[in-house]
């Protein structure tokens, strides 16, 4: 190895992967490692969990799209120790594990998914944040119509018709958007004994509003949007329960009810990494509710200097965790470390500029919130089109992704319908696994059974209800 000033990066995210390219003409040698081989364009998961793009479109390799950079090798693997008084940082795969020292660190692991403590939802009502994540929940959407077409009792029929989709933020309008148009338009004529056209979508949220960050008047109108596609938009309504059939909801009134549904999905909440309990436990700095870890204004770790925690996982002025704050605090970082390594020790407060947000109701309707400018409809849309065609890495991947909106959004198809046993049911039978209550299973992928035995929204087998 050089004797050139080392970076580690955590996490080849927006936060990572962006640090690491900023680092690319600086007399650093950078090693980044991630439990993945991929970047993950997160935004994108709701259309490769409803069929329209494939995951290797939003998910290049990161050794690819840094081949050209040499001094930046790329490792896999899941970091699990953090030293930060070896100044080391440790990470397995497979049976192999590997300690990498470093002169800086930026920690860019980013969220995972909250149940708000209710861990046991996860069975029953997957999150969205992985290619995994989207996988499992195209196999559940598309599966749960296959079930449908094989059901004759009225009450199963619906359950299994019924999606229910928790959160009405962004990701959360995007996936009720998309499912009621994949049953409008895309599934048109493909089953004989239903109408996919009386799929039922309910977009739940314990706000009083959808889309809460973009202003009063954009949140009405997506929610009219939505409901003029017929999703159900049920406001003020908290999720109490969660089991294979069904939701418990409370209101405001207090008052429960239950909605039988066999397809939940969960756009609610996140939480950061765990690497940030370490961070803290180890340099007395503090989480905020979510686990992220309150940051210098430089974006260092308090009392260690040579740490950076960016993107979700960071805790600074309440900035929300979208792409652009881990873009721009992943090139604040990178300079001051290149300045380090040119032997200049300023250091600089980070300041965020606000870009806006932006998010898909359905085919040619989003809604944009860019300053005080806020825009609608198909102008909104075709701003979000270009936008995204921008930030996808890799050209080839804009090029595939266009041809799949062209096939979705002016046709009406669907490219991507492919999921097979193992993304559906692999997830919940490793959870049932490592609880140790599976011994007499058989194992994931040996399993032969008919797709009627198998729970489409648990991975349990039995026969359904
Ligand atoms: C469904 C969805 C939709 C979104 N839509 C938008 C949007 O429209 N606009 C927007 O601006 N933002 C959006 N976001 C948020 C945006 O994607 C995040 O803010 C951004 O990805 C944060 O970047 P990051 O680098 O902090 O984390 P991430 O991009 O999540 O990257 C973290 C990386 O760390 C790796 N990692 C985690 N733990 C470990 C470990 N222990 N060891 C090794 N590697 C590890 C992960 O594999 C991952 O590659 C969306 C997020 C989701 C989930």
């Amino acid at each position: 190895m050089s004797d050139k000033h080392r970076v580690v990066v955590i996490g080849s995210g927006f936060g990572g992967l962006f640090a690491t390219k900023a680092l690319r003409r600086a007399d650093v040698q950078v090693t980044l490692i991630d439990r993945t081989s991929h970047h993950l364009f997160q935004p994108l998961l709701y259309q490769v969990a409803t069929g329209i793009l494939s995951e290797g479109e939003i998910a290049p390799p990161t050794r690819d799209i840094l081949r050209r950079q040499k001094n930046a090798r790329v490792l896999l693997g899941t970091v699990e120790t953090i030293d930060l008084e070896a100044r080391t940082v440790t990470h397995t795969v497979v049976d192999r594990t590997t300690v990498t020292p470093y002169d800086s660190l930026v920690v860019a692991a980013g969220a995972g998914q909250s149940y708000f403590g209710n861990d046991h939802f996860a069975e029953f009502a997957p999150g969205m944040k992985s290619i995994d994540d989207a996988l499992e929940l195209r196999g559940r959407i598309f599966g749960a119509y296959e079930m449908a077409e094989l059901e004759d009792d009225p009450l199963k029929l619906d359950a299994w018709l019924t999606f229910v989709v928790v959160g009405a933020g962004p990701t959360g309008v995007e996936m009720a958007g998309q499912i009621a148009e994949l049953s409008r338009r895309t599934l048109k004529g493909n089953f004989r004994t239903f109408d996919p056209s009386t799929t039922r979508v309910v977009l739940l949220d314990a706000a009083d509003k959808v889309l809460g960050t973009f202003g009063d008047d954009l949140a009405e109108h997506a929610k009219h949007e939505l409901e003029g596609m017929g999703v159900e938009v049920q406001l003020g309504a908290m999720v109490v329960d969660v089991d294979r059939y069904g939701i418990v909801v409370k209101d405001r009134d207090g008052s429960t009810r239950r909605l039988e549904s066999r397809t939940k999905i969960w756009a609610a909440g996140v939480a950061a990494s765990p690497l940030g309990e370490q961070l803290a436990a180890q340099s007395g700095a503090e989480l905020d509710r979510s686990g992220r870890v309150l940051v210098q204004r430089d974006l260092s770790l308090p009392g260690h200097p040579e740490v950076y925690v960016i993107g979700d996982m960071m805790g600074l002025d309440r900035l929300p965790g979208v792409s652009p704050v881990a873009i721009q605090g992943a090139k604040h970082v990178a300079k001051q470390i290149r300045a380090e390594a040119a032997g200049r020790t300023e250091r600089k407060d980070f300041q965020y500029f606000d870009k806006g947000s932006m998010a898909t109701i359905s085919r040619f309707r989003a809604v944009a919130s860019i300053g005080r400018i806020h825009l609608r409809g198909f102008i909104a849309w075709v701003a979000w089109l270009a936008l995204h065609l921008l930030y996808l890495t890799a050209f080839k991947n804009r090029f595939t992704a266009l041809m799949h909106w062209a096939v979705s959004f002016i046709g009406r198809g669907r490219a991507e319908r492919t999921a097979t046993y193992q993304q559906v049911f692999a997830r919940t039978e490793l959870m049932k696994a490592q609880r140790g209550s599976v011994e007499d299973r058989p194992s994931i992928g040996a399993t032969s059974q008919p797709l009627e035995n198998l729970s489409l929204d648990s991975g349990s087998q039995g026969p359904p209800r």
